[in-house]
């Protein structure tokens, strides 16, 4: 589905486009007008012999064709002569013709109902600055991952593998996630201590889903319960209810931070309505948070830590936090 917030945005685009193509063909006119009085009369004509296709169409009684035909022959006619007078007076033959930056839709991004291909390219682009304005997502690339922060030592990872080779498992399974991304895919519950990657695992899988022309909506836990409780509790602006539709409807929503928010019976509540509702409709998640399944089933109701048991996969992240690792590193050298 394309995100109402970014439709919305790039429709306003488009409307700006034809106006400001409006514009300008006003702004050509009267300056070609003025300089060739002929022009004008040409313009006028031209406006009548559309009332005059439209009025032959609705005439009873006599076959319009043949005056319809007339009158398209004249348009033609006073096209070619206006392109003459063009040329002839140092402009171009088309001046008075601008063409829409798309053929196919003439930049209103839908033909008949459906999506042009220029409008869903151009939700793309700006799906893809909307991440990165709530998401470091430019440096945030599978390739820019860099697996010797973490140890290579089996002792400190669990069950015999090393975090490093943890990660890079992960690494190669979020790829192929994100890559093969669709309705089919699976929900995913990342957990475990801070600064394990979990954000910037997130990042890329959103950068690339995106980039497939599926919706994504990141956002934390704390934003998102603080927004369905503003809702709940009367306020109803616009862009707050956008912000809850994507929520429910993005293709793919990462919840960040999970337990970091004041967990409440609202939050409870609504935690589990927003999860059963996209677990129905098989919309995608990815939640992440620090804490552990068992702080998971004492924190939230049974019915939420069942859902997040039986319908999320579960991604451990351990090792030592790579910010730590990263700042002895510089230590050790200078
Ligand atoms: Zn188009």
């Amino acid at each position: 589905m394309i995100d109402p917030k970014i439709q919305k945005r790039v429709l306003e685009r488009y409307a700006q486009r034809r106006r400001a193509s409006e514009d300008e063909l006003s702004r050509r006119t009267r300056e070609v007008q003025d300089k060739i009085p002929e022009i004008a009369a040409i313009g006028k004509e031209l406006r009548t012999t559309v009332l005059q296709v439209a009025r032959a169409a609705f005439e009873s009684g006599t076959d319009p064709k043949p005056r319809i035909d007339a009158v398209k022959n004249r348009h033609v006619e006073l096209i070619a002569k206006r392109s003459e007078l063009l040329v002839q007076n140092g402009y171009p033959a088309e001046y008075l013709n601008l063409a829409p930056s798309c053929k196919k839709c003439s930049d209103y991004g839908y033909i008949d109902s459906k999506p042009c291909s220029c409008f869903l390219e151009e939700c793309v682009k700006e799906q893809g600055k909307e991440l990165s304005s709530v998401l470091d997502i430019k440096g945030q690339n599978f390739d820019n991952f860099i697996g010797q922060y973490y140890s290579n030592n089996p002792g400190d990872g669990e069950g015999g593998v090393s975090p490093r080779q943890n990660m890079e498992s992960f690494l190669d399974f979020f790829q192929d996630y994100a890559w093969n991304f669709g309705r089919h895919s699976i929900n995913m519950l990342f957990y475990g201590g801070p600064g394990l990657g979990k954000t910037f695992m997130s990042s890329c899988i959103a950068k690339e889903v995106a980039l497939k022309g599926f919706s994504v909506t990141y956002d934390t836990a704390i934003n998102i319960f603080g927004n369905l409780e503003k809702e709940k509790f009367g306020e109803n602006y616009e862009e707050l209810q956008m912000q809850i539709k994507r929520y429910m409807l993005s293709d793919l929503l990462i919840i960040d931070d999970l337990g970091t928010e004041l967990t409440t019976s609202f939050v409870c509540s609504s935690f589990y309505n927003l999860l059963n509702t996209r677990l129905i409709e098989r919309r995608q998640m990815i939640i992440s948070t620090n804490l552990s399944p068992k702080e998971i089933a004492a924190r939230y109701t049974p019915q939420i830590a069942s859902r997040l048991s039986f319908e999320f996969d579960r991604f451990h992240f351990f090792g030592k936090d790579v910010r730590q690792v990263m700042k002895e590193n510089r230590r050790l050298r200078y």
